[in-house]
């Protein structure tokens, strides 16, 4: 890394801890990388994470992923409250809507949906006016 430039940071704002390795690579490789300027150190760090994609943290570089019904999430607990950035979300099974971070998990006819499924937007209108036909809900 040449001097001067700032250290990479990682998602809380703390410098990502960096060594030198030594790869092994075809002489002619090294030289089409020399001809086209390009940076071996982020081309390797780019393949790694592609090849490895939903394994490493791109942004802390933690090896704690965890799969859920939802995506893959960072849960590393290399600090207080951990990294917890989504890597990638799923698309719901039954409405295919895209979850996001706020999104939940919602039971649609014994099946997972999220709470963007109509069938669920649907049941929760019944609900409501069940709860306004016992006087459950509160006046608007
Ligand atoms: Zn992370
Ligand atoms: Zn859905």
């Amino acid at each position: 890394m040449p001097a001067g430039r700032p250290p990479e940071l990682d998602s809380n704002g703390k410098p990502i801890p960096k060594c030198l390795v030594n790869v092994t690579i075809p002489t002619k490789l090294r030289d089409f990388l020399a001809q086209h300027n390009v940076n071996r150190s982020e081309l390797f760090r780019t393949a790694a994470l592609q090849y490895h994609n939903l394994q490493i943290c791109p942004y802390c570089y933690s090896h704690e992923i965890k799969e859920n019904d939802k995506g893959w999430r960072c849960i590393s607990d290399d600090y207080e409250r951990g990294c917890e950035k989504w890597l990638k979300f799923k698309h719901c099974k039954l409405c295919n809507a895209v979850h996001t971070p706020t999104s939940g998990l919602a039971s649609v006819n014994n099946k997972v949906g999220c709470d963007l499924c109509p069938e669920y937007l649907q049941q929760k209108e019944d609900n409501r006016k069940i709860n306004v036909v016992f006087g459950n809900e509160q006046q608007r």
